[in-house]
């Protein structure tokens, strides 16, 4: 049977605690009920729980046995800020592919009034992170950065294998680039990808992409949407990466 599975806020060795919103929903929506049973990821950890109490401000769980669960994608994705509904879609959906980490990069053609209110979106952005992980029932939940400039952006990726999808390249596809990667490189599957703004980068953003070692790429002839060509490219690395 599938239960609905939730991300705790705090736990202990034997339980585990939803407050908030996830407690909220729980007692007014779901009317849950001592002795429910749930599954709760707890400190990195998917088991299966039992309700002990219910409050609109706290709900308790007794963690039972340890279940077995899915790794995230170990893609790190770095998304230009966007215009705030298109990148929040875009964030809920890479999230539900399984991505591990997402870092909003403020581009040089990101829209100057989306920049300087970026940074008091993030924890709307890690709620609906959080949202989109358990209703695709992720064992685990998304890193999402604060908004960086290009630059710092750039200087925290330890993946690997770096790809920069550019509407502008045209001979090297994504696929390949994954394709022969899997095949050159031994057990490190850890990639990062990037995704420009509506405008796309500029070419001195390019090239320090290059100078970081990302290869530019395509998804084929025709252009995207920043968020569709994130979704697209999520798709392509979890149908490969595996
Ligand atoms: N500057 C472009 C134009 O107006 O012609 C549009 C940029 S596109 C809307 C936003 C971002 O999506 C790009 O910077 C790139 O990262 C990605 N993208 C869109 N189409 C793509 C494609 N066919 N291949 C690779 N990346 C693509």
């Amino acid at each position: 049977m599938t239960r609905r599975r939730w991300i705790a806020d705090t736990w202990t060795e034997d339980s585990a605690a939803l407050v908030g919103d996830q407690a909220l929903h729980l007692a007014r929506v779901l009317r849950a009920q001592p002795g429910q049973m749930f599954d709760v990821v707890a400190n990195g950890f998917l088991r299966r729980a039992e309700v002990e109490s219910v409050s609109e401000f706290e709900v308790i769980l007794l963690l039972h046995e340890e279940l077995e669960a899915d790794a995230s994608l170990p893609v790190h994705l770095l998304l230009a800020v966007i215009k705030f509904d298109h990148f929040e879609w875009g964030l809920e959906k890479v999230t539900e592919l399984g991505a591990a980490r997402i870092t909003p990069v403020i581009a040089r053609r990101t829209e100057k009034h989306l920049a300087q209110a970026a940074a008091r979106r993030v924890e709307r952005w890690r709620r609906i992170a959080r949202e989109a992980a358990q209703q695709s029932r992720r064992s685990d939940l998304p890193e999402i950065d604060e908004p960086l400039s290009l630059t710092a952006a750039l200087a925290g990726v330890s993946a690997k294998r770096r790809l920069l999808l550019a509407e502008t390249e045209q001979e090297h596809t994504i696929e390949n680039a994954l394709r022969q990667k899997a095949v050159n490189e031994d057990n490190d599957f850890s990639l990062a990808f990037a995704v420009g703004p509506e405008g796309g980068w500029t070419s001195e953003e390019m090239q320090l992409f290059s100078e970081n070692g990302w290869q530019h790429v395509t998804l084929g002839p025709r252009i995207l949407r920043a968020e569709t060509a994130a979704i697209a490219g999520l798709a392509i690395c979890s149908a490969l990466l595996r």
